[in-house]
């Protein structure tokens, strides 16, 4: 990817002050630059905090497979979407306008795992379509991954009212029909985004911050799974799309490395 492009895609980010140099390796270094008043200051370096643990120092959690019902195990692609579609299993099926399943590229080497659809994924059938969405895909093409190609689902595929946290029968109906999309697509690397995806996947209840710039292994596979900051809160928050650039090249390193 040139420069400009990714300059381009830096200030979709809102890093636009941000440059890399050498694209098109996996070193992805910010110089300093002026910073506008309402981003964060660019780092000089690309050291890691002092408080955050790189993999080699500080392995992340395994999660270890959840008993994946044999209902769920034997289904294919279109099965499973069916299944997913009819699901009443918990009351979200009663407000719901439509089941939100999963997008992207079947053969994607990369996972992105998020919340649950919002309003606007509830209109269209599709994860990550409103505002948050428009930012998840500035965050992939700013480490040149582009939506369609990578996967893209939810850990609950319907919404909630108000769009409220997912209780845990909620998540615990749900979660086998994720379960079986990871199986299905055998990502080589999962980008789990904000807190209440990150502690399902990793039944965990750690904060996001102690979760982020770690790899964690998911299922009997072992895939890396990476943490960051859901970008509904980085619309909220841009002061942490600083952290959040961090751990996309962090990720970005993990899925290079193997
Ligand atoms: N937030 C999510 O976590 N998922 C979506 O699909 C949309 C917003």
């Amino acid at each position: 990817m040139n420069s400009a492009l990714r300059k381009e895609y830096l200030a979709a980010l809102g890093l636009e002050t941000w440059t890399l140099r050498g694209a098109a390796t996996t070193a992805l270094e910010p110089v300093a630059a002026p910073a506008p008043f309402n981003e964060p200051a660019p780092a000089v370096a690309a050291a890691p905090h002092p408080g955050v643990q790189r993999a080699e120092e500080a392995p992340g959690e395994t999660a270890a497979p959840r008993e994946t019902a044999p209902r769920e195990a034997a289904y294919d692609w279109p099965q499973l979407r069916e299944r997913v579609a009819a699901c009443t299993r918990c009351g979200l099926s009663a407000t719901r306008t439509q089941t939100v399943f999963g997008v992207g590229n079947l053969q994607a080497e990369w996972l992105v795992v998020g919340e649950a659809p919002g309003a606007e994924e509830d209109r269209q059938g599709e994860p990550f379509v409103g505002r948050a969405g428009q930012l998840l895909n500035a965050m992939l093409r700013a480490i040149g991954l582009k939506r369609e190609q990578v996967y893209i689902a939810n850990v609950l595929k319907c919404r909630p009212p108000h769009n409220r946290d997912p209780v845990p029968a909620e998540t615990m109906e749900c979660l086998p029909f994720l379960d079986r999309q990871i199986a299905l697509l055998k990502p080589r690397i999962m980008l789990v985004v904000g807190r209440i995806a990150a502690q399902n996947l990793l039944r965990t209840d750690a904060t996001l911050g102690s979760l982020r710039q770690r790899v964690h292994r998911f299922g009997a596979s072992d895939v890396p799974l990476v943490v960051t900051y859901h970008p509904a809160y980085l619309l909220r928050s841009p002061a942490e799309k600083r952290k959040a650039w961090e751990d996309l090249k962090f990720a970005r390193e993990v899925f290079a490395r193997g």
